[in-house]
């Protein structure tokens, strides 16, 4: 369904929704889950202010559902959490280092990326927090700590629908590294692999993929480890693993 605004909507399961925003023009489309539990609304990160979740809001209530909101932020990177503030009085959750970045640097990159923002923003932490993993049994919903794209980010797993949202640890054509600890990234993705999923949902770029893609994933950053990268022909590949030795050369002196 296309809403306008540069966002559409698409079910790729019984119960979950891939909203997909377009307005990052130098970046590729980013990507929110919604999952229609059975006493909760589930969404997963935020983008880029309440406008924009006002429309996922509109949208699930008006087709879907009228349950209560818990919101999940995947890490504390800015394009994530903007919208935090539209759920302001219901539940909204994260890893508790994804709490504290947002808390101690969430007003300082809001004055600097301002004008990427969508209405209002106030910077909104998360209100309740967890270490490794928070269940929620009765919606088959768990969010789990994956240190990968970041040392704070988290994945969702929706037990029944089979559907991982992966944050930004799962990207096309390769990860985008921030931290150069390539070990935990390898663990995440191993432990991707093993998970029974059908759908991976990244934080970017195509809205639905497979394992296949977390498989690519962790072959170029096991590459990385072991200095043998074999390079892609292609613009956005070779910008991305640019940033990626910048980040390793920075460990190594
Ligand atoms: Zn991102």
């Amino acid at each position: 369904m296309d809403l306008g605004m540069a966002v559409k909507s698409t079910r790729i399961s019984n119960r979950c929704v891939v909203f997909s925003f377009d307005d990052l023009a130098d970046a590729a489309p980013t990507n929110v889950l919604v999952i229609l539990g059975s006493r909760h609304v589930f969404v997963c990160d935020t983008f880029l202010g309440p406008d924009s979740m006002a429309l996922v809001a509109e949208e699930v209530r008006k087709h879907h559902s009228n349950n209560p909101w818990i919101a999940f932020n995947s890490h504390a990177d800015w394009d994530h959490h903007w919208g935090n503030c539209y759920f302001k009085d219901a539940t909204i959750v994260s890893q508790e280092a994804t709490r504290d970045m947002i808390k101690a640097s969430g007003k300082a990159e809001l004055a600097t990326f301002k004008a990427h923002a969508r209405g209002e923003v106030v910077v909104t932490p998360p209100n309740e927090v967890f270490l490794g993993r928070l269940r929620f049994p009765n919606e088959g919903i768990e969010f789990v700590h994956t240190p990968g794209h970041t040392a704070d980010s988290s994945s969702c797993i929706d037990l029944i629908d089979k559907v991982l949202y992966a944050g930004d640890n799962v990207e096309v054509p390769i990860p985008f590294l921030t931290t150069p600890d390539l070990d935990s990234y390898i663990e995440t993705l191993e432990d991707y692999l093993g998970l029974d999923v059908a759908h991976v949902v990244p934080g970017h770029g195509t809205i639905v993929a497979t394992k296949e893609l977390v498989a690519q994933n962790l072959a170029y950053i096991k590459s990385l480890k072991k200095g043998g990268v074999v390079a892609v022909d292609s613009p956005r590949w070779k910008a991305t693993h640019d940033q990626n030795e910048r980040v390793l050369t920075s460990r190594r002196h």
